[in-house]
């Protein structure tokens, strides 16, 4: 039977499976699959779409038992060699299987095992002559008119469809009447655009050294809130576009990208700029990456997920609010997008830009080390604007009304006499993060985790902010059937009901993630700030990132102490960057903001730190502890978390663990201990925590646990998790 397959080939095919090994295909036809192709497989009863990793002509397995492809769909350019390369070793640092990896690299619409059809040929519309193709619209059809206007340049079909419904329709009767033609060819460089602004000279260095580069090399772009770091990113990217180049910009939030985007547009408005986050429909999603690996997008504009977008003309790469934790992705393959493009600059020898106001210490202490250069932006761009006065507003002791400091609320009072805007920060949303029995002491706790229960009053519930559990508010304790259940401290909504009691005539506005859930909510909401229709904010740390409020000048933080003493390592890195962030907020056009921040603990050496506003003397000091303490980025850390509905089940597993990595050279191992949140969903969860000095002994040392995560038996659920970013 076998040797007679003509021109046949076998592929090593990965495929997204919960499993390390790879599998072989054949394959027979004319045309031979390139390694990165995309295949139809069947897998037993099952048909599965995935990658090819490499092509033969000949195999070490039985070829009677070797199934052939189902199809080589040819509807994606092949994976390139170094989103494969960024695949790999992401399977490899972080364990996960490498079929998985490449699936979470692709759009869903093409992790499916039937064929994508493209609801949009590549390729770019351009009028011969423009002033032709006018002479032939009427003058009282202005949509078609701008359409034609738009056409003087390359366009591609979704920047004119978005035009109007009929764009598609107009633009077929001028592709017959030959005025206008389709050009299946790449575009051209981006002209450099006129109406950049003109950067001053911190900011012209920091261009000059990013352009200047030849081959990889990482920048931390480092300055305030103001400082100019996005024009440094823009007029960077303008330099890497008149190259012909393709520029990738990562965000940590889908949140930020509409604004970031619409600032992308005006400066170039010729430019193709696509976005990438899990915002966007499926449909959406594989458009806009089919055109970024095509080379057609000049500009891909994603969260975390678009550091895999393969880019043939990649040319730089940018990762805004670089420290943001959510460029870490905290399920299934748990990569850090940050530390993804870094690698992802050095394959393709492309600058990578890190921006941030307040870096990661891994990321200061590459600076620092001199792996990264350090290119710091000392001031507020715009003319005579000064960083925000912090002051620190002590509760010790201090007489309060709703939980608000009398000093800090004669300030608020005159800043919204004075027509300006007022933000409450409160990084709790709710109404009190727990319901409380003052006869018996009893708490509403959630039934399948060990955690509180939060009082949403406005919904009537307490619900679980861990695993979504939630129940009527109850009448009388169940404990003791006392009747006065108190809510115990402050979430968003009751600092809101707080309030409009003492401000009857504010115009109040509430943002946090429960009230902006609606797609569209919060664009809707910071119109709404921007445009004065509400002048005392409450928010969560939602409302901190990135959005400028011109008349925005006095922030009051609420509840600021809550990163003092977590068991989180990162605890005041995290709440550093996260009151300045906010701080950020106040005062941006022209006029000095004000925050003020209320604290129980005035005289903590953090707050002198932070009222410094001097957040490299901060890092360094940090560091310092980091070092004597042998945490990141003095040592690697991988966690494995093992959950169970019986405790005793998933330590079990982790000593069994424990056992196989006991020899592991260059490798310290901790005890199994209860996680810090010791049940979660209903599962008890346990975890091992195993470091090393640096990356190659902890990465080999996981690899021998790897086959027995997967074949993990169902009554043990176990993560493998390296660089947490909670220990
Ligand atoms: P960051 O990204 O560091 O927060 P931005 O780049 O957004 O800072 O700049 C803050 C503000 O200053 C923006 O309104 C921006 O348009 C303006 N700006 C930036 N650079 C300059 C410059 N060289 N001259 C004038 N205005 C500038
Ligand atoms: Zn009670
Ligand atoms: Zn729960």
């Amino acid at each position: 039977m076998t040797g007679i397959l003509k021109n046949s080939c076998y592929l090593t095919v990965a495929l997204d499976v919960p499993l390390t090994r790879f599998f072989e295909y054949s394959f027979t036809s004319e045309i031979v699959p390139m390694v990165g192709d995309r295949v139809i497989v069947p897998f037993g009863p099952r048909s599965l779409a995935g990658v090819v990793l490499g092509v033969s002509s000949a195999t070490q397995l039985d070829r009677s038992k070797i199934r052939e492809i189902t199809a080589l769909p040819n509807d994606m350019p092949p994976l390139p060699a170094d989103v494969l390369a960024l695949s790999r070793f992401c399977a490899e640092y972080y364990g996960h299987p490498l079929g998985q990896v490449l699936a979470t690299a692709l759009p869903v619409a093409l992790r499916q095992a039937k064929v994508f059809i493209s609801p949009e040929p590549s390729g770019v519309y351009q009028a011969s002559d423009v002033g032709l193709l006018l002479a032939n619209i009427s003058a009282r059809a202005p949509l078609q008119r701008r359409l034609a206007e738009m056409l003087a340049l390359p366009m591609a079909r979704a920047e004119l469809a978005a035009v109007s419904p009929s764009a598609m329709k107009w633009l077929k009767t001028w592709l017959e009447a030959g005025w206008v033609s389709f050009t299946a060819a790449l575009p051209d460089a981006i002209p450099l655009p006129l109406a950049a602004a003109l950067a001053n000279k911190d900011q012209q260095a920091a261009i000059d050294q990013i352009v200047d580069t030849a081959g990889f090399a990482a920048f931390l772009l480092f300055g305030i809130t103001g400082s100019g770091k996005t024009e440094v990113y823009l007029q960077a990217i303008a330099h890497c576009l008149a190259q012909s180049c393709q520029a990738l910009v990562l965000v940590p939030e889908i949140n930020l990208t509409p604004q970031l985007e619409a600032r992308f547009r005006a400066r170039f408005p010729t430019a193709r700029i696509v976005a990438l986050h899990s915002g966007l429909s499926d449909k959406e999603r594989v458009v806009n990456w089919l055109s970024a690996s095509r080379g057609e997008a000049h500009i891909v504009l994603g969260t975390r997920l678009a550091v895999f977008t393969p880019m043939p003309r990649l040319g730089v790469i940018v990762v805004d609010e670089e420290h943001d934790g959510s460029f870490k992705q905290q399920e299934g393959l748990r990569y850090s997008a940050r530390d993804a493009a870094v690698y992802r600059a050095h394959q393709r020898q492309v600058p990578v830009v890190l921006g941030s106001a307040t870096p990661a210490l891994e990321t200061w202490h590459n600076a620092r080390q001199g792996r990264y250069r350090l290119i710091t932006l000392q001031h507020r761009a715009v003319g005579g604007a000064m960083p925000p006065k912090i002051e620190i507003i002590p509760m010790h002791r201090a007489k309060t009304v709703e939980g608000l400091h009398q000093a800090t609320l004669n300030i608020m009072r005159d800043h919204l006499a004075s027509g300006q805007q007022v933000l409450v920060f409160i990084n709790r949303r709710g109404y009190a993060p727990v319901l409380s029995c003052g006869e018996c002491g009893w708490l509403g706790e959630c039934k399948r985790c060990s955690a509180k229960l939060v009082l949403h009053l406005k919904e009537r519930r307490l619900r679980c902010h861990h695993c979504g559990y939630e129940e009527q508010i109850p009448a009388a304790c169940p404990d003791c059937g006392n009747q006065d259940l108190r809510p115990l401290g402050q979430g968003t909504q009751r600092v809101e009901a707080a309030l409009e009691g003492l401000f009857p005539d504010a115009k109040i506005l509430r943002i946090d993630r429960d009230n902006t859930r609606r797609k569209g909510s919060l664009q809707e909401m910071l119109r709404q700030v921007s445009a004065g229709e509400a002048n005392l904010l409450v928010g969560t740390q939602m409302m901190a990132k990135g959005h400028d409020f011109p008349s925005l000048n006095l922030v009051v933080v609420l509840n600021a102490d809550a990163g003092l003493f977590s068991v989180d390592f990162r605890g005041e890195e995290r709440m550093y960057a996260q009151l300045l962030q906010v701080a950020g907020r106040a005062g941006r056009a022209g006029t000095q903001g004000r925050v003020l921040i209320q604290t129980g603990y005035h005289d903590h050496p953090f707050y002198s730190q932070l009222l410094a506003q001097d957040y490299a003397a901060f890092a360094d000091s940090q560091l310092d502890e980091r070092r004597s303490m042998q945490l990141p980025p003095f040592a690697v850390y991988a966690l494995l978390r093992a959950e169970a509905e019986d405790g005793a089940l998933a330590k079990a597993f982790l000593v069994e663990l424990q056992s196989v990595l006991a020899d592991a050279p260059s490798v310290q191992m901790f005890e199994p201990i209860v996680a810090s949140m010791q049940r979660k969903a209903g599962m008890e969860r346990w975890q091992l925590l195993v470091m090393s000095d640096t990356r190659h002994p902890l990465v080999n040392a996981l690899k021998r646990v790897m086959p027995m995560l997967e074949t993990r038996n169902n009554k043990v659920r176990c993560i493998l998790d390296v660089d947490p970013i909670e220990l």
